[in-house]
């Protein structure tokens, strides 16, 4: 039997991307496809989405949504998938990101705008009327609120939610609870509750029927303080319902064969026009060309991704010959930084900052390594990207970085396994030693041959993981019955 499911986040590719997250979301429904589940996605409408899409019928429309008049329409994408967007031009509509202004501060009525969203997709699932789907699954707390609000309409249909990041959490004052439309039995710490304000993940988590995240390892990570943000306890609580599925890859994305973001394109066979992207990339960033050892680092600007730690053990790793091409947005006082240490090193350290999905790729087609020297990260997608295009990973190891880089120690070697470097954590000196191992196995050509071409033998892609959510699927609505 074909399941109905609606996927509901606040963003998916091609549409709108800030992060993995929409990766994931946009690769879903054809991997899903494979297991007899029919997705659809849900977004909101900022101006983006409402640009993409094509023909549109009106499937919903509500008079007062959280008081903001609103319609649901549906699309399809150019690829076949089926999409809804919650078309609400005073929640929406306005110039800026999904979360923020264009100075990237996030918009004040983030609660409205989200807890609508997720008030809209419940809706639409079953709350008050028929329900249109079998399960919805909700992505991240800016979708968490479908939840709250399934659960508390009466359960018609089970939800699930899946955490990408623990650190975003929609936490909120308690000034709005009266305007969410719940009712009081839900300001509880079994409900939205949260240290006295609204917890929009926290409501999210007790109330879904099953909370997933992103890696195995992560999984077992957020049952601690360390890495729980505070949620560790509802993660313990609720712990027989966490599950890690570690995030694939879209193949059709993010393909070294065929992609034509790639000034050559290449494969495992055939290594050696990697050159020609490394060349494409010295001439992107102004770094000298060289034949030696090309770093590359492609990342959002944050302390999570230990970008601090990166700019201590730069001078070391010019040092030793390496060179460093950044591309990244966030933090502007990491950026003021990546800029001295540009200036510190001409032709041999250089930082973009923006968002630039072709530069992305090529970095990845000609970059002999890419540093991920994350605190924490879920699953992380830029190492799989890395894994793919042969630009070595080398990872601290921490979530998804931990279940998806196999070290290249003496016995990985040997058995030809690995497909990375690892390092135990986000320290200057763990990053400097794992530096200085890296450029070593690059000047044994065998080697980081080997290196590279097991990283483009692994698979993953989303065969098994879309398996394990079809499975979570059909478990939960059997036991809805
Ligand atoms: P996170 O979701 O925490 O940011 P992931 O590694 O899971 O980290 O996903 C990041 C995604 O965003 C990847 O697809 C990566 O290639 C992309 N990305 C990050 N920063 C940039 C940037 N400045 N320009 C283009 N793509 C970027």
């Amino acid at each position: 039997m074909t399941l109905k499911v609606l996927s509901l986040a606040s963003e998916a590719v091609p549409l709108v991307k800030t992060g993995g997250l929409a990766d994931v979301v946009g690769a879903l429904p054809a991997a899903l496809a494979a297991e007899g589940v029919e997705m659809t996605t849900m977004l909101p409408g900022y101006p983006a989405v409402m640009r993409g899409l094509g023909r549109l019928r009106k499937v919903a429309s509500f008079d007062s949504l959280l008081g903001e008049p609103a319609r649901v329409v549906s699309a399809r994408l150019e690829d076949g998938r089926r999409l809804l967007v919650l078309d609400a031009p005073g929640l929406f509509q306005r110039d800026g990101g999904p979360y923020g202004d264009a100075t990237g501060a996030d918009w004040g009525d983030n609660w409205r705008r989200f807890a609508a969203f997720g008030l809209a997709a419940a809706q639409l699932a079953g709350v008050g009327g028929k329900p249109r789907f079998d399960l919805v699954h909700a992505h991240d707390w800016q979708a968490a609120m479908a939840c709250v609000y399934l659960r508390y309409g009466g359960r018609p249909v089970p939800s699930v939610l899946t955490i990408h990041n623990m650190a975003f959490q929609g936490y909120f004052g308690a000034d709005i609870f009266p305007r969410l439309g719940l009712p009081d039995a839900a300001w509880t710490m079994e409900g939205i509750e949260f240290h006295g304000g609204v917890g929009m993940l926290k409501g999210g988590m007790v109330c879904a029927d099953a909370i997933t995240t992103v890696s195995p390892t992560y999984a077992r990570e957020i049952h601690t303080a360390r890495f729980g943000m505070g949620l560790d306890g509802v993660v313990r609580a609720r712990s027989n319902l966490v599950e890690g599925i570690l995030n694939g890859i879209d193949r059709a994305e993010w393909n070294p064969s065929h992609d034509p973001r790639l000034a050559a394109p290449f494969d495992a066979q055939h290594l050696a026009p990697r050159r020609a992207n490394k060349r494409a990339i010295e001439q992107a960033f102004g770094l000298a060309k060289d034949e030696g050892p090309l770093f590359v680092v492609i990342s959002r600007l944050t302390w999570q991704k230990g970008i601090d730690v990166l700019l201590e053990a730069v001078d070391h790793l010019v040092g030793l010959g390496g060179r460093l091409a950044l591309l990244g947005a966030g933090d502007p006082a990491l950026e003021g930084q990546l800029l001295e240490a540009a200036a510190r090193h001409p032709g041999r350290v250089a930082a973009k900052f923006g968002y630039d999905e072709p530069l992305s790729h090529l970095m990845q087609g000609g970059g002999d390594a890419i540093l991920i020297p994350s605190r924490f990260e879920p699953c992380g997608l830029t190492q799989l990207y890395g894994l793919a295009y042969g630009c070595v990973p080398v990872v601290a190891r921490t979530g998804g970085l931990a279940d998806t880089v196999i070290d290249a120690n003496a016995a990985a070697m040997a058995e030809q396994s690995a497909t990375g470097i690892v390092f135990s954590e986000a320290s200057y000196d763990e990053l400097s030693l794992a530096i200085t191992r890296t450029i070593r196995l690059y000047a044994d050509k065998t080697a980081w041959r080997r290196l590279q071409r097991s990283g483009m033998r692994a698979d993953f892609g989303w065969g098994a993981s879309a398996k394990a959510y079809a499975a979570l699927y059909r478990r939960l609505i059997e036991a809805a019955r």
